[in-house]
Parts: C-alpha cells; sequence; structure tokens
C-alpha cells in the first residue's frame, strides 16, 4: 500500500518549475523552488518539525507542553502541524500586521493567538518577540523554540532545501535568490550550496524600509521604516542569519513586490504571496544578465491564499495607493462603495405611479432612479425633471411612471476602468453597471469623483 504515516511526511522535497513569462532569462534558466507546495503552504514547514524534534532530544520539552513562538504566522502553521502528530498545544504571538487568513488558519488547527500592535518597537515589552519570551518564562511547561536563534532552523535549509536543490539542479545551480525573515533559508542553503560550489551566487532580497540591506553594505543598523511585505526583512540581526553566506542584500518596495506576485499568479498560473514577489524582482532584475549554462533558483515562499484580504484584492491595493486610477475597474469602486455581493439595487418599476416613486427615492435619500422591469434598465427618473412636472401638473402623481421617464441610464460592462466610464456622465447622472448581462449596481457622478 502507498500511504504517509502523517501530513508531517509531506513537507520538503518540493518541485522546482521553470519560469517562463516573468523573468527574462537572459542566456541562462530561473526555476522557482515551490516551497508554497509544503502541507502547510510555507518554507517554514520545514523547521517546523526540526525544531521540534531537536527540543524533544535536548530534553526541552515534556509532554503535553506548550509551544510559544513569535511568528508572521508561516511559522506557526508549520509548528502546529508538527505539534498537532506529537500531542502539544500551541500558542503563537503575531503582530495586527498578519493577514486574518493566517490567524483563522492557525485558530482552525487549534492554535491559540495572541495579536500584538506591530507598532511596537524591538525595545518595548510589547514587541511580538518580547511578549513572546515573557509568557514562555511565565507559563509552566511552555517552551519558546525561537526560529530567530534556534540552529535547526538553518539546519532544516542545509540538510532539506540546500540539497534538494543541489540534486535538482544536477550541481548545475550558479544563483541562489531568497528573502530573510529569520535568515534561516538563506543561511542555510547558502552555506549548504558555498560548500559544494564556492563560485555560487547568494543574493538576498530585502524590503525597503528593512535595515538589513544598510546592515549588510555598512556594518551599521539603522532604524527600521514601515512597510507592508510580510515576513521578510528585520529591524535587528537575527542569530540565524549568517552574512557571510550571503553576497548581496538587494531592496524591492512594496508596490513591486506585489505587482510581481500578481503578474506571477496570472502569467505563471503560480499562486504567491508578496515576499516571493519581491524575490522575483530581484531574480528578474538579475537574471537579464545570466550567461549559458547559469541556473538560477528562487524560493517561492508561501501561498497566494495567505494574502486573499491583502495585496490580492483590487479593494486592498487600492486603498493603499497601489493600484493606478486608471486601472481602477467599476466593480472595484462598487465593492469599496459596499454595493457589491449581492446588495439589491433600488429602482423604479415602469407600473409604480410617480408618488411611489418620488417616495422611494425620497425615503433612499437618493436624486435619481434607474427604471427595471424583468431585470432590464428601461428608463430613469431625475427627482428635480418629475417635480418640476408634477409642480405643473398634480395629476401626474398618480401617471405611471412609465410615461414621464426619461431613456435608460448607460449600461457599462463591470470591468470597464474608471477613467473610461467618467465620459458617460457627462451626460448621465447615474451609470449601471453590468457583470455578464446582470445589472449588478448604479454609481453616480458623486461615487466616482474621487477616482478621477
Ligand atoms: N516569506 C515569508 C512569507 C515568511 O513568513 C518568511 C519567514 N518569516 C520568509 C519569507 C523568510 O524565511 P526565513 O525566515 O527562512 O528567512
Amino acid at each position: 500500500m502507498n500511504y504517509l504515516n502523517s501530513v508531517v511526511d509531506l513537507i520538503g522535497n518540493t518541485p522546482m518549475i521553470k519560469l517562463r513569462h516573468v523573468v527574462d532569462q537572459g542566456q541562462g534558466l530561473v526555476l522557482a523552488k515551490l516551497e508554497s507546495a509544503n502541507p502547510g503552504g510555507s518554507v517554514k514547514d520545514r523547521i517546523g518539525i526540526r525544531m521540534i524534534d531537536a527540543a524533544e532530544r535536548e530534553g526541552k520539552i515534556k509532554p503535553g507542553g506548550l509551544i510559544i513562538e513569535p511568528t508572521s504566522g508561516n511559522t506557526g502553521i508549520g509548528l502546529v502541524l508538527a505539534a498537532i502528530q506529537k500531542g502539544y498545544r500551541s500558542l503563537f504571538v503575531m503582530t495586527d500586521k498578519a493577514s486574518v487568513e493566517r490567524v483563522r488558519y492557525l485558530k482552525a488547527m487549534g492554535a491559540d493567538v495572541l495579536i500584538v500592535p506591530s507598532a511596537a518597537k524591538p525595545s518595548s515589552p510589547e514587541y511580538y518577540y518580547n511578549t513572546a519570551q515573557r509568557l514562555a518564562r511565565e507559563i509552566p511547561n511552555a517552551i519558546m523554540l525561537n526560529q530567530y536563534d534556534n540552529p535547526a532552523n538553518p539546519e532544516a535549509h542545509y540538510y532539506g532545501t540546500g540539497p534538494e536543490i543541489w540534486e535538482q539542479t544536477e550541481g548545475k545551480i550558479t544563483h541562489f535568490v531568497a528573502g530573510i525573515g529569520t535568515g534561516g533559508t538563506i543561511s542555510g542553503c547558502g552555506r549548504f550550496l558555498k560548500e559544494k560550489n564556492p563560485d555560487i551566487t547568494v543574493i538576498a532580497a530585502d524590503p525597503t524600509g528593512s535595515s538589513l540591506k544598510t546592515y549588510k553594505d555598512t556594518g551599521r543598523l539603522v532604524e527600521s521604516l514601515p512597510y507592508l511585505i510580510e515576513g521578510v526583512g528585520q529591524e535587528r540581526i537575527p542569530g540565524n542569519l549568517h552574512f557571510e553566506f550571503v553576497d548581496e542584500v538587494i531592496n524591492v518596495n512594496d508596490r513591486d513586490a506585489f505587482a510581481m506576485a500578481r503578474r506571477m499568479a496570472r502569467e505563471e498560473g503560480i499562486f504567491c504571496g508578496g515576499s516571493t514577489g519581491m524575490n522575483l524582482v530581484v531574480a528578474a532584475r538579475k537574471a537579464k544578465d545570466l550567461k549559458e549554462g547559469d541556473v538560477m533558483v528562487v524560493i517561492v515562499c508561501d501561498t497566494g491564499e495567505r494574502y486573499l484580504t491583502k495585496h490580492h484584492s483590487d479593494e486592498w491595493l487600492q486603498e493603499k495607493g497601489f493600484l493606478e486610477s486608471e486601472k481602477v475597474t467599476l466593480q472595484v469602486v462598487l465593492q469599496l462603495r459596499g454595493r457589491s455581493g449581492g446588495a439589491a439595487l433600488i429602482a423604479a418599476t415602469p407600473e409604480m405611479t410617480v408618488r411611489e416613486a418620488l417616495d422611494l427615492m425620497n425615503q433612499k435619500g437618493f436624486s435619481q432612479l434607474p427604471v427595471m422591469e424583468d431585470g432590464k434598465s428601461v428608463g430613469s427618473l431625475r427627482d428635480n425633471r418629475v417635480m418640476t412636472a408634477v409642480l405643473s401638473d398634480r395629476n401626474l402623481l398618480e401617471s405611471h411612471v412609465r410615461e414621464v421617464m426619461e431613456p435608460s441610464f448607460p449600461v457599462v460592462a463591470h470591468t470597464t476602468d474608471v477613467s473610461n466610464a467618467i465620459r458617460y456622465l457627462k451626460d448621465a447622472r447615474a451609470i449601471l453597471i453590468e457583470d455578464y448581462g446582470i445589472i449588478t449596481g448604479i454609481l453616480t457622478r458623486h461615487d466616482l469623483v474621487e477616482f478621477t
């Protein structure tokens, strides 16, 4: 029979895939190492089981113990996967920057999660790392495995990821690109690969705002600035970061990293997070110069499913100012206005009386209404026009809307960019939004004015 003993046996031996569109390969070959294919969806599955095994060997954890870890989420998922097999409980300390998907994921797997402010500095007791350390001291039979300093973290890559890459490329790898969170991936893989072949170039990607690049280049530890890419970059130097195995650090800003993560989904069909987008931007910058026979390996750190409410959402990108206004679609505006997802479109019918239609406008505070029949837009009403008519002929109040209505508002596809939709509003008060033949919403001049 062909089966595994537990989900932990699925960790590692991740595939590599040639990148065909997002990176210009120069004369060489660029391969993505798909750590998102681990059962917990990230590179961190590898260190979860390894750190727990090491703690057991060293007698640091007793049956029924509590594992506490400060994590941006992925290490938590890797740890909880392994902790479940071994009967340990887990508590993760995360910052309010962590995506809601990860927090829910951890809770769904039975872990406890404590959220602390991401604004807390390393000197503050509230800092996520300090909070986890304090709890591990105070709670009996609790242990903090400490991915930042625990040697089992880089060892997972020295004995796992690194050798896999070497074998998968038949020793032909010439360039390695990864990010730095704890430094485990880059230090473990970097050390293994350089021992095999000192000529291999190890390149680290670092978010603009993180202190790591300046530290590598100048030896000075400057204060970090905020950025939005999750799981990478640092404001201090983790014990597991061994810069001697890193040749160069390159900064990437949030916008470029997120744009690249989205291209990866759309152009390669590989769904990844922002730290992978960051790695790919560095790969793309460097790969142009690859020579014949060069092989670059880039780490795909985690799955994009973890960021569906973040950089894989148009609304979030728009809110953070990452979407150009000419690329904002009417669907996005509807969503930002809270009027998508089945909110009923308020409309008059041709058979309503004018009085009923005016009451409806009054009650909703609308100054216009579409007139709909059998799901189609057949006309429109403007309150000032109708009122003017009624004031000169009161009998009109009992007439049907059909008799007084004006032509329909323009019907525009939901995929239309705001900048292309504006022209309809020069003549019309509002536009109706159509999604596969169904009218799903209405946008007024007022709704669109801030997007122009
Ligand atoms: N990307 C993401 C999303 C991560 O969570 C992490 C780990 N914090 C990394 C990249 C970096 O990995 P490492 O800790 O091995 O440096």
